[in-house]
């Protein structure tokens, strides 16, 4: 094939980019030009897979958000909105003109970073969903499981949402409503990553899906495993600031002879936490691929990103999802049998998820089974073909 110009789009987020970037070295190692537009803190990593880096830090209005805020993100559809359109708004004229003048032949765009969907659709350039969650249509959505009052409130959302994008169909773009904007349909080329074994559904989605399996970043040396057994625990790095649950898997765990690692991410503070002993470690940041290499059970949140690579791995899961996306991901996990949902986060609830994992064989056999099935995916060269 000859040589195109491919343009990425993200969200500053490192599991909505991580999966990307081996699909940008695919297409620069078959000789195609790759940009991306994200932001500074991911700049080194889309730079070292081989892209062109464009920042849009001056308009990242995600870390102008409170803390807040930043919790509802993703599950306040009007926040959501606004980000989106205000994003959009301030990328407009910067990327109207590259656009223009750089003549790209698609634009693959993070399902988050709408603004990059948009801008394709207003300049009629083919464009590629990127989505690093599970694909929602109308079946897989149902999973979602609103209450009745979430339905209400979601309505109310949408008809405020619709109001606010009316500032993007004054720019020229092409919108019916928030909808529209947001969910997979089937005439669109959208790259999910993860196997369509994993992805709820599956069969309800076109061939214009690719599930190519968890794109993760693969450690070329081995980690020792400790003698004693070893539990993960993270919320991800977003919605992360859950101090009470920390501290009870410091109380579940300070008499156990388990090794255990928290990860608790940039908002809080380790000094704030518990007293602990030696047996636990407490970081703001891990490297999983390493951790999970060598532990026995992982208690998450259930980010898509965290759940792919904990099953690649093999690693039975604890499942604490957020927000409603992830309870989707815990769903399907528990429904495989790969894992146990948490009821709450009391102390003696998680102690009893872990050793109920550590005790009955069947947890890890189900994740070696999708662990399997996911080393079968063609990953990258397919997201790239
Ligand atoms: N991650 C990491 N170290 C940490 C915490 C998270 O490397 O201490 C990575 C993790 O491997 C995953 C991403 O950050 O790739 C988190 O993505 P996920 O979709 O699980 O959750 P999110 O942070 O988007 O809620």
């Amino acid at each position: 094939m000859n040589n195109v110009k491919v343009v990425f789009f993200n969200i500053p987020a490192y599991g909505h980019t991580n999966p990307t970037l081996q699909v940008v070295s695919e297409l620069v190692s078959r000789g195609h030009d790759v940009r991306y537009y994200s932001y500074d803190m991911m700049k080194k990593s889309i730079e070292m897979a081989g892209a062109q880096f464009v920042s849009c830090d001056q308009c990242d209005f995600q870390s102008q958000l409170s803390k807040d805020e930043i919790t509802r993100v993703g599950k306040d559809i009007v926040l959501s909105t606004n980000v989106l359109v205000n994003t959009t708004l301030a990328l407009d004229g910067m990327i109207f003109a590259d656009m223009k003048e750089y003549h790209p032949d698609c634009i693959v765009s993070d399902s988050m970073a709408l603004w990059g969907k948009l801008i394709a659709l207003k300049l009629n350039i083919p464009y590629i969903c990127s989505t690093t969650t599970f694909a929602f249509n109308q079946y897989s959505s149902k999973m979602l499981k609103y209450t009745f009052k979430e339905m209400i409130s979601l309505m109310f959302s949408t008809r405020k949402a619709n109001k606010i994008l009316k500032k993007l169909v004054d720019k020229g773009y092409p919108i019916d409503n928030i909808l529209s904007i947001i969910s997979n349909d089937n005439h669109t080329d959208t790259i999910v990553y993860t196997s369509k074994m994993f992805q709820p559904y599956s069969d309800t989605f076109s061939d214009k899906y690719e599930f190519v399996g968890p794109l993760i970043r693969k450690l070329d040396y081995q980690v020792e495993r400790s003698k004693q057994k070893t539990i993960y625990i993270s919320l991800g790095t977003v919605n992360n600031q859950f101090l009470s649950f920390y501290n009870h898997c410091i109380e579940a765990f300070e008499n156990t002879n388990y090794d255990v690692i928290i990860s608790i991410g940039n908002y809080l503070n380790i000094e704030d936490l518990k007293p602990f002993s030696n047996h636990i470690k407490v970081e703001r940041f891990v490297n999983q691929m390493e951790v999970l290499q060598c532990c026995d059970v992982f208690i998450t949140h259930c980010g898509m990103n965290s759940v792919n690579e904990a099953l690649y791995y093999g690693v039975p899961l604890v499942l604490f999802p957020q927000t409603p996306e992830q309870n989707v991901v815990a769903k399907r996990v528990e429904e495989l049998e790969a894992g146990i949902y948490l009821k709450n986060n009391s102390v003696i609830e998680i102690k009893n998820a872990v050793e109920k994992i550590l005790n009955q064989s069947k947890y890890q056999t189900n994740a070696i089974c999708i662990s399997q099935d996911f080393h079968q995916c063609l990953g990258a060269k397919q997201a790239a073909d």
